[in-house]
């Protein structure tokens, strides 16, 4: 059985970031950028008021105080006509040109203008250049760098982008990926569950963390647990570019999926991983086809809520942030000081839902009080995993540990964005 960083290097030895291509700017949010982005403006373009105002000769207001004659209003998106000299003001408002002449702007506020004879006084600190206004490039210069391939695309960047002009940009696009529920037990969540049954609940968290891993799920709803049934939905699952499956890979007489997915071609890359909880997880590949072009990787998921759960966070997230060229595409875990005991005690790895804070020393990780698998209630206390050891172990306030963040939002990368 693979440990489940042995599971991560497999993963990250099959799975081929997709192709390059370009994307429109309004739909590459959470894609990583494949190329440098260098600016083709200076940022801003021209020196540039920053409040409204006058625009003056900073030392005809040296003192703080003086009377000048306006000679012209400016407003944003207008250029001035005519240049400042000693003695004039140039009405001025937020993000307008600066006039030649000018170096400074005083505040509205700090001004009083009598709009029949053009006139103001100014009772205002004593002006020196530059204040309220910002020169051409000072944010960025044309032909700079505004960052290197590699970043993951947040609304920032993408504000950035556009400010740069990229309204497309060279991105490996979003994976397509299905998602099967299996499952006799199972009925669709607006049902109430008749006897011996429950709701699929692990299709809509799958879908949400599929979301917000930046890529795009598609929903196939539940198999029953029946060879022709369950392998029919299979097959529409493998046009996707990836196809994860909740339950149905243990051990039992109907957990069907791992023979039905060998039998549909899908090569076997590993069975089983030392995790609690996610054990019985399985991952393959389908190569390309006849009526197929791509590969399609597929994740058979243990069907317990925080299985699956789990499950997607380490290895299907990896996979799809593989996919997309993420430079840091597996969990990146962190060491938090533990803020009580906590008794672990598991023949395998565990990752423990946890909540992770930010406090004066440093990250502080407090365990969950959790019932396993099957107990999904417990992780919306949480915002993260915990790792304990395989082993029978006591774990006292303030020794550190590892910890997986849950994903902050679409695309985003739980830790500081790569550089
Ligand atoms: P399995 O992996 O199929 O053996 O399922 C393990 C446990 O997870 C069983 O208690 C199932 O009822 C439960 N389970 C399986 N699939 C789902 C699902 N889609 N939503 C919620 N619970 C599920
Ligand atoms: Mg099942």
């Amino acid at each position: 059985m693979l440990t489940v960083s042995e599971a991560l290097t497999a993963i990250l030895g099959e799975v081929h970031p997709f192709a390059t291509t370009r994307v429109p700017l309004s739909e590459a949010l959470g894609l990583v950028i494949a190329d440098d982005v260098i600016s083709d403006v200076d940022s801003p373009p021209f020196d540039k008021a920053l409040m409204d105002g006058f625009a003056v000769l900073a030392a005809d207001v040296a003192e703080g105080r003086a009377t000048l004659r306006v000679i012209e209003e400016v407003a944003a998106g207008r250029v001035p006509s005519q240049s400042v000299s000693s003695g004039d003001a140039m009405r001025i408002m937020t993000g307008a040109p600066i006039p030649k002449g000018a170096d400074a702007v005083v505040r509205l506020e700090e001004t009083e203008f009598d709009g029949k004879s053009s006139t103001i006084w100014i009772s205002a600190q004593p002006v020196s250049p530059g204040v309220n206004l910002m020169h051409r490039g000072t944010t960025l210069k044309r032909g700079e760098s505004v960052f290197r391939a590699g970043r993951v695309l947040r609304p920032q960047e993408l504000g950035v982008l556009a400010e740069v002009g990229k309204y497309e940009v060279p991105a490996r696009c979003r994976p397509r990926i299905a998602v099967l529920a299996t499952g006799d037990e199972l009925v669709p969540v607006c049902e109430t569950p008749g006897p011996g049954q429950i709701r699929n609940s692990n299709e809509i968290m799958l879908a949400a963390q599929i979301r917000r891993a930046g890529a795009e799920p598609q929903l196939l709803g539940i198999a029953r647990d029946e060879r022709s049934h369950l392998r029919e939905r299979i097959h529409t699952g493998l046009d996707c570019d990836m196809l994860l499956l909740s339950g149905g890979v243990s051990a039992g007489k109907l957990d069907l999926v791992p023979s039905e997915l060998e039998a549909a071609g899908v090569r076997r890359i590993f069975h089983k991983v030392q995790v609690k909880p996610g054990k019985p997880i399985w991952f393959g590949i389908l190569e390309p086809q006849e009526d197929r072009s791509s590969r399609c990787y597929v994740f058979g998921l243990p069907g317990n809520p925080v299985s699956s759960l789990v499950c997607f966070e380490l290895f299907a997230r990896t996979a799809i942030h593989r996919l997309m060229g993420y430079p840091r595409p597996e969990p990146q875990p962190i060491r938090a000081r533990l803020a009580e005991t906590h008794i672990a005690r598991s023949d395998r790895p565990t990752y423990h839902p946890a909540q992770l804070n930010w406090e004066a020393g440093g990250p502080v990780v407090r365990p969950v009080n959790w019932h396993g698998s099957s107990d999904l209630r417990a992780t919306v206390d949480a915002n993260a995993m915990a790792l304990f050891p395989a082993g029978d172990q006591t774990f006292e306030p303030g020794e550190t540990v590892e910890v997986i963040e849950w994903g902050s939002g679409m695309g985003e990368e739980p830790t500081t964005p790569s550089p």
